[in-house]
């Protein structure tokens, strides 16, 4: 479904991401690990063009992300309505959940489809409220964000996330903000969605986590991708020096 190929990205002279190559099967969950400023962040909002990237191509389902490659080499931005087209396909749900403060939760989870898609109001309500069954909080439907706690709020960013049925889903450190006694409940609903086939695309700095939810695990430093397998060969038996003295300090 996705295809990470050779990218590359800088921040003026910072070279944050060097000859990326990654895929990503429909299906399957991936987790990013790797020290802090290594690269995850900024690779996963190059997938949805959040970022913008100068070498190498990455794709959805065939389709080129964010820039055209013309027969000479040359790369062409496409245009903005592209743009939108790809990321009302792809989800993302961030540390700080995002959500409209002034729409109580079933408006954050309706008003995407209805804006941007112009789909009719009762399936669209409908399926925002079987979502927000899915993540335990249908019965806060009329509630505003303020009224919620840290870990309710992120279940509603993912129910949203997910009223535009993504192809994929992209988690960038989704329970960083979140008190301790909160994030087991965050994780549990990304731990059922990947039971139902969701491919997504996960930051984390929860081994445990990443462990039990990912088909595979990449690990980046200084924005190479260095060693990727299965979660099994990751944590139990990793290759790469840097991977292992990694690890050491979550054990
Ligand atoms: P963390 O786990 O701390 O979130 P990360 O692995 O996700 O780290 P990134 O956030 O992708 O790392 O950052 C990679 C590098 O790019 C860092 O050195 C960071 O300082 C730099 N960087 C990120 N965003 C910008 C920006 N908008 N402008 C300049 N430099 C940036």
């Amino acid at each position: 479904l996705v295809v990470i190929d050779r990218v590359g990205k800088s921040f003026g002279r910072v070279e944050v991401l060097k000859d990326v190559s990654l895929t990503v099967a429909a299906g399957d969950v991936l987790s990013l690990i790797g020290p802090s400023g290594s690269g995850k962040t900024t690779l996963l909002r190059c997938v949805n063009y959040l970022e913008s990237y100068e070498r190498g191509l990455i794709t959805i389902a065939g389709e080129s992300v964010g820039v055209d490659i013309r027969p000479d080499g040359s790369r062409r931005r496409k245009a903005d309505r592209e743009i939108a087209a790809l990321r009302a396909q792809v989800g993302m749900v961030f540390q700080h959940y995002n959500l409209f403060p002034h729409l109580d939760v079933l408006e954050n989870l309706t008003v995407a489809p209805r804006r941007v898609r112009n789909e009719a109001d009762a399936p669209v309500r409908e399926r925002a409220m079987a979502l927000l069954e899915r993540v335990g909080l249908a019965d806060k439907r009329n509630r505003y964000p303020s009224e919620l706690s840290g870990g309710q709020q992120q279940r509603v960013a993912i129910a949203r996330a997910l009223t535009m049925q993504p192809r994929l889903l992209l988690l960038d450190e989704v329970t960083s903000a979140l008190d301790p006694e909160l994030v087991g409940e965050v994780l549990d609903v990304i731990l059922s969605l990947a039971g139902d086939g969701i491919t997504m695309m996960i930051v984390t700095h929860e081994m445990a986590f990443a462990r039990e939810v990912s088909t595979s695990v990449a690990f980046m430093a200084d924005g190479v991708l260095i060693e990727k397998g299965p979660p099994g060969a990751i944590f139990d038996a990793p290759r790469h020096e840097r991977l292992c003295s990694f690890m050491q300090r979550y054990r």
